[in-house]
C-alpha cells in the first residue's frame, strides 16, 4: 500500500516536472514536490518553494526548513513521519535591480498548480493539514482569511480533511525578542492541538481494532516533547 502511494506520487512528480502551464515552469531549476511519509497522517503546506528548494527540488530545505523540523520535534514527530509540500511546485520569482528574488504567487499560477496538491492529497489521504502562512491558509480558505485573528482554529480543509493554520516558519525568523517570542507561543499553541488530535485518532483507532489503528506507527508516540518550549528554537 505504501509502495502504491510512493508509486503514484513518483508518476505525479514526472508529470509536474513536464508542467509548463505557468511562466515560471521555465525559469525554476526543479521542481519541488510533495516529500515524507505517503501514508502520513498529517499533511504540512506551506506557500511555495525558494532559492534553495529550487536548486534541491524538496520542500522547506532552508532556514525556514530547520525551523520547521524543529517544529515538529516539538510535537515529538519528525520531518519523515509527515508529508511535507507547498500550494505551488515552482519558485515563483521576480528580477529586481538585477538579482532574482522571490515572490508570491500569483492567483494563475496557484490555480495551475492546485490540481497537483489535490492530488498529493488525494494519495496520502492525511487526516489533519497544517497550513504553514496566511498565503497557504488563503488558498483553502479564502482571501478574506486574517491570520493574526483566525489561525489556532479546527477547520475543514480540502476533501474535508481537519485544517489548521498556523505562521510560517520564515515570518518567526524575521522576528526579534519579545515579538518572536510571543508567536513561539501561538505556533506552539497550535502544534499542541495537531498533537492532541493525532493522539486523539490514534486511540479511538486502537480501541476499534489493531486493523484500525492508523497507518503510520512512527506517529503514535505520546507528546513528551510536548514540554519542549520554542525558547531555542
Ligand atoms: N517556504 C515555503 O513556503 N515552502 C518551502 O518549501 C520553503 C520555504
Amino acid at each position: 500500500m505504501s509502495g502504491d502511494r510512493a508509486e503514484a506520487l513518483a508518476g505525479l512528480h514526472a508529470e509536474v516536472d513536464a508542467c509548463r502551464r505557468c511562466a515560471i515552469g521555465s525559469t525554476r531549476t526543479k521542481v519541488v514536490c510533495g516529500v515524507g511519509d505517503p501514508q502520513a497522517r498529517l499533511v504540512v503546506i506551506g506557500e511555495g518553494p525558494g532559492e534553495n528548494e529550487d536548486r534541491v527540488g524538496a520542500p522547506f530545505v532552508g532556514r525556514a526548513g530547520e525551523l520547521l523540523t524543529k517544529m515538529l520535534a516539538a510535537i515529538d514527530l519528525r520531518r519523515e513521519d509527515v508529508f511535507i509540500t507547498n500550494t505551488i511546485k515552482c519558485r515563483a520569482t521576480l528580477v529586481e535591480q538585477g538579482r532574482v528574488k522571490n515572490r508570491a504567487p500569483m492567483q494563475e499560477e496557484l490555480a495551475n498548480c492546485r490540481p497537483y496538491l489535490d492530488r498529493e492529497l488525494a494519495i496520502v489521504q492525511g487526516k489533519i493539514i497544517l497550513a504553514l502562512g496566511a498565503p497557504a491558509a488563503k488558498t483553502f480558505l479564502g482571501p478574506a482569511f486574517l491570520i493574526t485573528r483566525q489561525r489556532g482554529i479546527w477547520y475543514t480543509g480540502p476533501a474535508g480533511i481537519d485544517l489548521m493554520v498556523t505562521f510560517h516558519p520564515a515570518y518567526i525568523l524575521r522576528l526579534t525578542g519579545g515579538e518572536m517570542n510571543a508567536v513561539k507561543k501561538l505556533v506552539y499553541a497550535d502544534l499542541l492541538a495537531v498533537r492532541e488530535r493525532l493522539d486523539a485518532m490514534s486511540s479511538a483507532a486502537a480501541s476499534t481494532g489493531p486493523e484500525n489503528a492508523g497507518t503510520s506507527p512512527n506517529d503514535q508516540q505520546s507528546a513528551t516533547a510536548a514540554q519542549l518550549t520554542f525558547g531555542d528554537l
